[in-house]
């Protein structure tokens, strides 16, 4: 079993389906209304824990019910909770998110308590915990904290995987401290200040990422699949699963779960993308974000069923 630590956000999602996107000014009349846990850092948490790891969470909650049901619901998926605080004086984060018909979404953030996080809470967890196989961290709270964390890594030889979502730009020398970086087409434009206007772009730009400091590199291509590149091996992709698409959203969440659940058990990054595709694939399926993680078993028949089990 692998050993999973997330330092990342915890958000309460409020989602609205919608017929379309409303443009500025406009109201569209949209259809359900629904409350799930969210945050990207609590979905991959959520998304390895399905996935078979033992996961601890360091991330930080307002002290309101939102907040506490969010910590409620990590303990229910088997996730130590020990270092996700509570913060006095800002609310849990929250996230307004609309769906449209074809499952794309539009997502406004406010981070709140996320961005109180501090670097000794990192510290101060790190003393406490185990050194994990692989530390994952996307980009919902401060960037000292995930510095932090990516140092505190590789002093004891964890993978560190970074999922630089929302899309920035990162200061210079960050990524030196990242094994594995996992953007999608946004954020490796954002990241790399190049347009992806076709696939032999989005190639040049991942390479060019990992000119930045990054060796192993795998970007996530939506409807498309996946793309690695592992040193200077020729870069390769992996081809996307058939699935009936209802939600998007944390696709990319599951993703890195699945990449970093799979890296943990010591896979290849090629086998471990393939995992992750999958787990990716089947999130797209469900409504909502935590609700949406696969389990283990439904991404190991996906891939068996495939002809392409692990
Ligand atoms: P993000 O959600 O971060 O924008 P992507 O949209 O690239 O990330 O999706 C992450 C991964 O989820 C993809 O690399 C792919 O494996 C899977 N995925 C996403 N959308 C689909 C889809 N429509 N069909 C099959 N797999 C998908």
């Amino acid at each position: 079993m692998s050993y999973v630590v997330v330092v990342g956000s915890l958000n309460m999602d409020l989602v609205v389906r919608v017929p379309r996107f409303p443009t500025p000014g406009e109201t569209v009349l949209g259809q359900d209304f629904g409350t799930f846990p969210g945050g990207k850092g609590a979905n991959q948490a959520v998304a390895a824990a399905r996935l078979g790891a033992k996961v601890s969470m360091i991330g930080r909650v307002g002290d309101d019910n939102l907040g506490h049901d969010l910590i409620q619901n990590l303990i229910r998926e088997g996730i130590d909770i020990q270092h996700v605080s509570v913060d006095d004086t800002e609310p849990t984060g929250v996230a307004m998110i609309t769906v449209d018909e074809e499952g794309q979404n539009a997502i406004a953030v406010a981070s709140g308590a996320n961005m109180r996080l501090q670097s000794a809470d990192v510290e101060r967890a790190w003393d406490e915990i185990e050194p994990p196989d692989v530390l994952v961290m996307p980009l919902e709270v401060p960037l000292e904290c995930l510095l932090t964390a990516a140092k505190l890594a590789q002093n004891v030889g964890s993978t560190v995987i970074l999922n630089p979502a929302p899309a920035r730009e990162l200061p210079d020398g960050f990524l030196q401290y990242i094994n594995v970086v996992v953007p999608n087409e946004t954020e490796t434009s954002i990241l790399t200040g190049s347009e992806l206007t076709d696939s032999s772009m989005t190639i040049v730009a991942a390479r060019k990422l990992q000119s930045m400091g990054v060796n192993q590199i795998v970007l996530t291509l939506g409807a498309s699949g996946a793309l690695i590149l592992d040193g200077e091996e020729a870069a390769i992709e992996i081809a996307p699963h058939v699935v009936d698409v209802v939600d998007t959203t944390a696709a990319g969440d599951a993703f890195v779960g699945g990449l970093a659940v799979a890296m943990g058990e010591g896979n290849s990054l090629y086998d471990s993308a393939r995992m992750a595709n999958a787990a990716g694939a089947l999130a797209t399926t469900v409504m909502g974000a935590q609700p949406a993680m696969p389990s283990r078993e439904s991404v190991l028949n996906l891939l068996i069923s495939e002809g392409d089990g692990l």
